[in-house]
């Protein structure tokens, strides 16, 4: 089977290197991909946007199946374009169709699916440029600190917590009347600030069926201890230690199932990964957010921990089969930090070259933000590599990710000393 994966992270590195392991694929290709994927598929230099040349690609190359990595292509509707195209509708297509990528690409579209179902969330209201002053009154009604949310994408930065009434109102007017976030600010939902400790949920789905794979938490902030900007995410543990079987129990009952049995519902089309942003509160789960793909880092944990043939449970997913999987989970944990350009998540320099690769043992350096350039490995990216561990408990497994990063050099490396901190 020939098969392509989009983008070009840690994410479809770790992607890549799964599907390359099974006997299935034939043939891998990866675009744009990175120094990673170079080395063990083909890459081709194409957008994961550029639906016309994907098609092209798709076509000339005869690839069988399309993985999507990112949201973009996907709130875009790539998986539409795949079923509505005579050419294209025999490729599996792994990620939901447009309809209900809108999990992700509105916010208050998310809220209401979650309302609507009953799906344990934050009390929330929706405003937009015309009611900003019942936004205002809102607030008032609500005790700090203020959770504002950008209803459309906006990688990452859309998402506002504010300690004063006045700065939060403030916002809310720069988001609503003064497009701070562009078309992605004109709805805004505001909502109930929950107290609790963050962790994320995955789940597969072929649209009637569903599997849950293993938790993971991320860890998001630039600076230890969880301080300073929001960053893609500097580290990630899994399984989550904090999360019982009964705390898994409850998230599946209460979240997973009704979010599956809701998309049937509302006939969203999806065959692809749910991944439901969750937050501890007390004893109980609530939904943060819902993405439609695989988190980075998290797949570069997850997927390590994932015995099965990867492309097995991808036709089971086209195939509408996946009651037939029985997913096998790895009992070791797995962790991940990732090395970042010095300055990230603000201005940063490229092309430093990345040296010690050669040396690493017993850890996989999953390449993100690296390409090849001149025979050498060079950085591209603010998030530049994630070394994934695996150990008997999360610990082990960290200090190996550590004490490979020490092999590792490039000019204005950055990492996190503390994943998983507050374990
Ligand atoms: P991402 O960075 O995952 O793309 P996003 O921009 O889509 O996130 P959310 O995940 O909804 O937005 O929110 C970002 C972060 O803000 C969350 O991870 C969480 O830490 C915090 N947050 C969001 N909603 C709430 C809430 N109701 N109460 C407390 N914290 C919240």
């Amino acid at each position: 089977m020939t098969i392509l994966i989009l983008g070009s992270g840690g994410r479809e590195h770790t992607f890549a290197w799964k599907t390359a392991q099974s006997s299935k694929c034939t043939k891998l290709y990866v675009a744009p991909g990175n120094s990673g994927t170079a080395a063990i598929a083909e890459n081709v230099n194409i957008g994961v946007t550029d639906f016309k040349a994907i098609k092209q690609l798709v076509l000339d190359k005869n690839i069988d199946m399309v993985v999507v990595g990112p949201e973009d292509p996907l709130v875009q509707g790539i998986h539409d374009m795949f079923l509505n195209d005579d050419a294209l509708k025999h490729v599996a297509v792994i990620g939901p169709q447009k309809a209900a990528a809108e999990l992700e690409g509105s916010k208050e579209f998310a809220k209401e699916f979650m309302s609507r179902h009953n799906i344990p969330t934050a009390a929330y209201q929706s405003f937009n440029k015309e009611t900003v002053e019942e936004g205002y009154q809102f607030l008032e009604t609500l005790n700090p600190p203020y959770v504002l949310k950008a209803d459309g994408l906006a990688a990452g930065k859309g998402v506002l917590i504010i300690n004063d009434l006045e700065d939060a109102k403030a916002e809310l007017k720069n988001m609503l009347v003064d497009a701070k976030f562009g078309n992605a600010s004109s709805k805004v939902v505001i909502e109930e600030f929950l107290d609790g400790i963050e962790l994320s949920c995955f789940v597969l789905t072929d649209g009637k069926n569903y599997k849950v794979l293993p938790t993971a938490k991320d860890y998001k902030r630039i600076g230890e201890g969880d301080t300073g900007l929001n960053t893609g995410g500097m580290g990630a543990v899994s399984p989550v230690p904090f999360a019982t079987k009964d705390f898994l129990n409850k998230i599946e009952e209460r979240i997973v199932k009704p979010t599956v049995l809701g998309l049937q519902k509302d006939n969203l089309p999806y065959k692809g990964f749910i991944f439901i942003g969750l937050i501890k509160v007390g004893d109980d789960p609530k939904v943060i957010e819902y993405n439609v793909r695989m988190g980075d880092p998290e797949t570069e944990v997850v997927l390590p921990r994932l015995k099965n043939d990867l492309v097995d449970i991808f036709e089971a997913i086209s195939n509408q089969t996946l009651n037939t999987i029985n997913v096998e989970i790895d009992d070791r944990a797995a962790t991940t930090v990732m090395m970042v350009s010095g300055g990230y998540p603000e201005a940063y320099e490229k092309g430093k070259e990345i040296t010690g690769l050669e040396d690493i043992e017993s850890s996989i350096p999953f390449h993100a933000g690296a390409v090849v350039k001149d025979g050498k490995i060079v950085t591209s990216g603010g998030r530049v590599l994630a070394m994934t561990s695996y150990g008997k408990t999360y610990k082990e497994a960290l200090k190996k990710s550590y004490q490979n990063i020490e092999k590792l050099h490039f000019d204005k490396m950055y990492y996190r000393k503390d994943i998983g901190f507050d374990l």
